[in-house]
């Protein structure tokens, strides 16, 4: 794989005694879109949670965009700064308005001023489709305008990955389509993506990959035809039969 985004080498990840992560190997090529698949309580959050280092690794290597995460010499703060995170929960700041909110960070950080941040605030939240929500709190919103704007939050800081957690298992399902909607125009536009999700759909229509996690592994992974109609493994046959 040429031009690796991540490089994931033998990731052990123990919480006390439970040993989540048993030796992941993980790589993410430029522009690609992965999507993460498996049982609950397989590790798949904690896998995303240490590529930004929000968990630190037991062990192993984690090589994004040639920076040594797993270093601790490493500028953590440096490297998340090209690394947009979005959870199941939105995570929005509630006292602030929505455009504040995707104003914040490249404010506080320096990388633009308020008046740049604000137009590029704009600009983003016309990119999800909501425009006119730029002065709304965030209470006024559904749920998945609400994760709308944690998207065009996390882009605001021009990360070159976007990593997302069950981004529309909290939904209702009306405001599914349209969470998976800027997700799909995402992944046109390259962004290389780490998806964790149950929408299969979305999964065989975007992903170039599909991996499978079980018991804290890699078990299979191939492209999405391969993997959800000739599934190699029996947990990942199993895993199958139960979702779709
Ligand atoms: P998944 O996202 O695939 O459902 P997780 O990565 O959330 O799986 O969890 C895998 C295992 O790690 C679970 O047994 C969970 O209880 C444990 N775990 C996750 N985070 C923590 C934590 N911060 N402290 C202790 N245990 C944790
Ligand atoms: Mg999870």
């Amino acid at each position: 794989m040429t031009n690796l985004k991540v490089d994931v080498t033998n990731l052990k990840k123990n919480f006390g005694d439970n040993h989540v992560l048993k030796g992941v190997n993980f790589k993410v090529a430029d522009n690609e879109v992965v999507v993460l698949i498996g049982p609950s309580g397989s590790g798949k959050s904690t896998l995303l949670r240490c590529l930004n280092r929000l968990e630190s690794p037991t062990s192993g290597k984690i090589i994004i965009d040639g920076r040594d995460i797993s270093d601790p010499k490493t500028d953590i703060d440096l490297a998340r700064q090209n690394i947009g995170m979005v959870f199941q929960h939105f995570n929005l700041f509630n006292n602030l308005t929505v455009g504040e909110n995707i104003e914040l960070a490249p404010v506080e950080l320096g990388k633009l001023s308020k008046e740049e941040a604000a137009q590029q605030g704009k600009k983003l939240l016309k990119a999800v489709g909501l425009e006119d929500k730029f002065s709304a709190m965030p209470q006024s919103l559904s749920g998945g305008q609400k994760q709308r704007v944690a998207i065009a939050r996390a882009l605001a800081m021009k990360p070159d990955i976007m990593l997302f957690d069950e981004p529309t298992s909290a939904l209702d399902p009306e405001m599914v389509g349209d969470v998976l909607e800027v997700m799909k125009k995402l992944a046109k536009e390259g962004m290389t993506m780490v998806v964790v999700t149950h929408e299969m759909g979305f999964a065989k229509e975007v992903a170039d990959r599909v991996v499978f996690m079980a018991d804290g592994k890699v078990v299979e992974e191939g492209q999405p035809e391969q993997v959800f109609d000739h599934p190699q493994n029996v947990r990942t046959k199993a895993f199958l039969d139960k979702v779709i």
